[in-house]
């Protein structure tokens, strides 16, 4: 998509749970594209690490079998695939105690590169890995530490999370990932914004309706139910993926691209959403959990009847009106929907213009005009414009909806990168912006609490929505109480 790829400096990349999922899924296959595009270079090493006993030859067969799973035949090279496997190591380590660290250590030398540890392991080892790389003196000065969702299930528990890895590395060292913000699509919305004219002057709420941000699976919980259980729809979408969007619609125009004057203004946004506390949660909050019903035209089970917890209260969708309490956005609402077994799969956020002020067409010609514009996160990246048009051709003026729509795919002929392709280099290139601050977490944190307290208090419980549906009926009525609805876009 840029016309110039510009290598980065030369790097260790320590993966921890390099066998793992996320490793043989993801940051295998990322990390081999953009060894492919010319990115990656010269001594450049990427070292899994796990409890599971593995010798380099076998791990490079593990990882040639996640490329051959994960990748597409034609992105597949032979002479790179044999310099991304060259590339790759192994130690057998264990979190809990010193096994394996002193081997990492001497693998890792004395060279003087950027190391990046990733944590692919679950949450409850981050401080005991941070720790024993302590101990065993590999934090450097241009060392980084690289951490995935979820941070935390409520303020206590992340800033405790924070604070265990926040005592041997430092908050410029950290890099906290939220997947969503690597998308094209996301990048583009800053550019939208601010790389253009147009848009500001009405990015507020005198043009601006309101605005939809959706996040909608297809699949259930399937093999994570049990870890999903614990977490629920709010905890492990809202809190972090949704809330992210939010912030980057809704803040002010940064002094520059730098990291933390992003991430200032994404604080100020999520410091000015109204606090949903006591009643206000019964009306401007919908639970739901899935129960049996049809995806893609076949027969689906409930959540109840794919986790082991039988009377589980855990919510697999929910909506929010979200208010943001600030000049820009009075009285604007944010709506808030995420869920599984929805109808489409399809992230996207909807700005809606407000009406003309004064229709000089007569009804009878068409509709309303409703500009509208759509940022799709996935699938088929797009950024499209629906504005209003006279319909071609003689007959009189009658007027139609359309949209200036730009696939990204299709307008650059290129294929749009994985999101952690861009994520796991940013790391490399020490550049934030994209990862979250401590004190974005802990402010996201701050507004979901009161929320899932007031669940619990209230006796909040979960309306049930048949799989393959938009959700339980609630959702309709929270915006309908304001004479809006949700608007279904075309896949
Ligand atoms: P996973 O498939 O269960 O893999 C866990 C990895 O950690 C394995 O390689 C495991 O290997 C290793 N491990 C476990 N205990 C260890 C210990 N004491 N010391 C060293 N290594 C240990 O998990 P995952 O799905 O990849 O997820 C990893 C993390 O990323 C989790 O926090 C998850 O929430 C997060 N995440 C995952 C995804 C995803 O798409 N999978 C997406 C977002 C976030 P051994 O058993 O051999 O040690």
């Amino acid at each position: 998509m840029s016309s110039k790829i510009i290598p980065v400096e030369e790097f260790d990349y320590i993966v921890f749970g390099g066998t793992g999922d996320l490793a043989e899924r993801k940051l295998i296959p990322a990390l081999y594209r953009r060894l492919a595009d010319g990115q990656i270079v010269g001594e450049s090493r990427i070292i899994g690490a796990a409890r599971g006993e593995m010798s380099d030859e076998e791990y490079r067969k593990f990882a040639n079998d996640a490329l051959n799973e994960h990748v597409g035949k034609d992105e597949l090279d032979p002479a790179v695939v044999k310099t991304f496997l060259g590339n790759l190591y192994y130690r057998s380590i264990d979190a809990m105690s010193d096994r394996g660290w002193q081997e990492l250590k001497d693998l890792l030398g004395d060279y003087e590169k950027v190391r990046a540890f990733y944590l692919a392991v679950g949450p409850s080892i981050f401080g005991n890995i941070a720790e024993q790389l302590h101990k065993f003196g590999m934090i450097r000065e241009r060392s980084r530490l690289v951490i995935e969702k979820p941070i935390g299930k409520d303020l206590k528990s992340a800033e405790a999370l924070n604070e265990s890895v926040g005592k041997y590395f430092k908050e410029e060292q950290i890099f906290r990932i939220d997947h969503y913000l690597g998308k094209e699509t996301v990048q583009n919305l800053m550019a939208l914004r601010f790389a253009n004219t147009i848009y500001e002057p009405i990015w507020n709420s005198a043009h601006i309706d309101h605005v939809q941000i959706t996040a909608a699976e297809t699949l259930g919980v399937e093999a994570r139910g049990n870890y999903y259980d614990t977490a629920g729809a709010i905890r492990d979408m809202v809190q972090n993926h949704l809330l992210q969007l939010l912030c980057l619609v809704a803040m002010e125009p940064p002094p520059s691209n730098d990291a933390n004057a992003v991430r200032d203004e994404k604080l100020k946004v999520l410091r000015s959403l109204r606090p949903i506390t006591g009643d206000k949660v019964m009306t401007e909050t919908v639970r739901g959990q899935y129960k049996e019903g049809a995806s893609k035209g076949k027969a689906v089970p409930g959540y109840l009847d794919e986790i082991d917890n039988k009377t589980s209260d855990t919510e697999t969708f929910v909506a929010i009106k979200a208010q943001i309490d600030n000049w820009r956005w009075a009285n604007v609402p944010f709506y808030l929907r995420t869920g599984k077994r929805l109808p489409e799969r399809v992230s996207e956020i909807i700005i809606q213009f407000k009406p003309v002020p004064h229709n000089i067409f007569s009804e009878v010609v068409g509709s309303k005009s409703a500009n509208r514009l759509i940022i799709r996160l996935q699938p088929n990246e797009s950024v499209q414009q629906v504005i209003m048009i006279k319909d071609p051709g003689p007959g009189g003026m009658r007027l139609r909806q359309v949209a200036l729509d730009m696939q990204f795919e299709e307008q650059f002929d290129t294929r749009a990168p994985d999101a952690y392709e861009r994520l796991l280099l940013d790391v490399i290139r020490g550049n934030q912006t994209l990862f979250m601050r401590r004190d974005e977490v802990a402010a996201a944190w701050e507004w979901i609490d009161p929320i899932i307290e007031a669940w619990d208090t209230h006796s909040h419980e979960c309306e049930e929505y048949i799989a393959g549906s938009w959700g339980p009926f609630s959702s309709v009525a929270l915006l309908a109480g304001d004479n809006r609805k949700w608007i279904q876009t075309k896949v």
